[in-house]
């Protein structure tokens, strides 16, 4: 028994459908019905209505350039699962070439039409059909597992976040009190250490889980460049001059143009490369040069980390930027990490249209740069200033359900002299505004009874001009995004870190 093939075909010209039915009928391995359309759309009414086995379409139309009429065939291939042959008026190869590469099934020249051309182009077209709708379920599902595992790792390292915050705010109040003996000290920087890895390890997680999700964005923030270094220089000269026995280099760039781009990202791959750098060098220099390179509205900031350490051999180069890297599996023992930091920062780059890229000699050093694009900016900066001994006035109002956080974040603004009253949910916040005028409230985002979001709109409509700085662990930039369609002012993710909450009150309160 011959298989029956029901067959759509479009075609405007008559003597041309004749004589591809004739063929279609003189066909040896299928018996065919053919139903006849005179143009595209009519054809794609007919896809809808009708289960086809194949169509077969013709690519010239009048006052229609073919390539217009196969990039609509094209956007069929979505939609429908009918193998499409389609039909050049001459011998143009590369059309079909084209057509093919971009997921058409066959193509025929109608300058070489017999029954057995057709019959191969049928039998191949329904065969590739099978296998593309095989391919595309299979990377469906392939997407779909990555996604949930991405998904998984983001909420669990979210999950385990929360309580370490409690665990590195606890930890550091509790280096600040005195009295403590030398041993218990030792324990306490053990635990510190230990806690910060911990820090690390989920913050290269979660990041890697969030750009691998697709849920990574780049943020525009005002910053300035001599803010960054400074920042930068304060955290590593110590552990380079003072711990490693380092000379760190880092020359503060001499510009007075402020900058709107991801200053957290930014700072994050800095870290990153200057971490790895002090890692790997046992004895010379680490040295962060910061170049500005001018392209009228957008700037384009390059920085160089240039180490005298132990270098990369050139088999391990080529791989350096790729997931879980690491330099050899002694590494993980010897010096820790997930062998995902360079992978992130990579990506981090190329978000910010940049590049990362690396020059190193085995046994002498390394140089890792990292160029990003940012836009000049008038903009006013968030001042930073240095932590210790400063305190500020004002009444703050501390928003937040969990009594750990909530006791840390109190116990911290105290350390600041600053007025703090509590509420544990947004509403027993609404009731306390309309008591009482604060200077700033540090809201919370998941509570019961009333959410952190809620609250603030409810806050914001009733005309209050207190500045809300969400304070949350939810880290996605669409929870930062919905903070701020919500109202708010500021956002402080958790575990907070210290130099970001005195960055946050130094902008909106007075200094004592
Ligand atoms: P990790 O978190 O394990 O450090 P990275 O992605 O940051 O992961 O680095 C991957 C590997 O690249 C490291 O384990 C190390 O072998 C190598 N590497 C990175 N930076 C340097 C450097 N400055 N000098 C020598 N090797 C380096």
């Amino acid at each position: 028994m011959m298989e029956k093939l029901k067959i759509l075909l479009i075609e405007d010209d008559d003597d041309h459908a004749e004589i591809i039915s004739f063929h279609l009928g003189k066909v040896i391995r299928f018996s065919i019905e053919v139903e006849r359309v005179h143009s595209l759309d009519s054809g794609k009414e007919k896809l809808r209505e009708n289960n086809f086995d194949v169509a077969i379409a013709d690519l010239t139309y009048p006052g229609i350039p073919p390539a217009e009429t196969l990039s609509k065939l094209e956007s069929w291939l979505d939609e429908f699962n009918t193998p499409i042959i389609i039909l050049t008026s001459f011998e143009d190869y590369q059309i079909g070439l084209n057509a093919i590469k971009s997921g058409i099934d066959d193509f025929l020249s109608k300058s070489k039409m017999d029954p057995e051309l057709f019959e191969k182009a049928i039998t191949y077209a329904i065969e590739r059909k099978k296998n593309s709708i095989l391919l595309k379920e299979s990377r469906d599902i392939a997407i779909k597992a990555t996604q949930t595992k991405s998904e998984f790792l983001a909420i669990m390292s979210h999950e385990i976040r929360t309580p370490l915050n409690g665990i590195i705010g606890a930890l550091n109040l509790l280096k600040e009190t005195g009295g403590l003996s030398s041993e218990h000290q030792e324990f306490l920087e053990i635990i510190n250490f230990s806690s910060d890895s911990l820090l690390g390890i989920l913050n290269d997680i979660l990041d890697f889980s969030k750009i691998e999700a697709g849920k990574m964005s780049v943020e525009e923030i005002p910053f300035s460049l001599e803010n960054l270094i400074q920042n930068i220089n304060c955290i590593f000269m110590p552990i380079a001059e003072n711990e490693k026995g380092l000379k760190f280099i880092s020359p503060i760039p001499d510009s007075k143009q402020n900058f709107k781009g991801d200053y957290g990202k930014i700072r994050q791959i800095l870290i990153n490369l200057i971490n790895n750098a002090l890692k790997f060098t046992k004895e010379g220099h680490v040295c962060l040069k910061t170049e500005i390179i001018d392209q009228g509205e957008d700037v384009k900031l390059s920085f160089s980390v240039e180490d005298t350490g132990v270098g990369i051999s050139p088999e391990k180069l080529s791989k350096i930027f790729e997931s879980f890297t690491q330099g050899d599996s002694s590494t993980t023992r010897n010096f820790g990490g997930t062998g995902l930091g360079l992978a992130i920062s990579k990506q981090l780059t190329k978000m910010m249209d940049g590049d990362l890229s690396v020059e190193s000699v085995f046994g002498k050093g390394s140089t890792f740069t990292a160029v990003v694009t940012v836009k000049k900016s008038t903009e006013e900066i968030l001042r930073v200033s240095k932590s210790n001994n400063i305190y500020f006035t004002g009444d703050v109002l501390i928003v937040e359900d969990n009594p750990v956080n909530k006791k840390i974040a109190v116990k911290i603004l105290e350390r600041f002299k600053i007025k703090v009253d509590t509420a544990e949910n947004g509403q027993i916040a609404l009731d306390k505004c309309a008591q009482q005028k604060y200077d700033l409230i540090f809201m919370d985002i998941m509570m019961p009874v009333m959410d952190g979001l809620t609250a603030t709109e409810k806050l914001k409509a009733t005309g209050m001009q207190t500045p809300i700085v969400a304070m949350t662990a939810n880290a996605y930039e669409e929870d930062k995004q919905k903070c701020k369609d919500a109202g708010m002012d500021g956002y402080l993710s958790k575990p907070i870190v210290k130099q970001d909450l005195i960055n946050v009150l130094n902008f909106y309160l007075d200094r004592k």
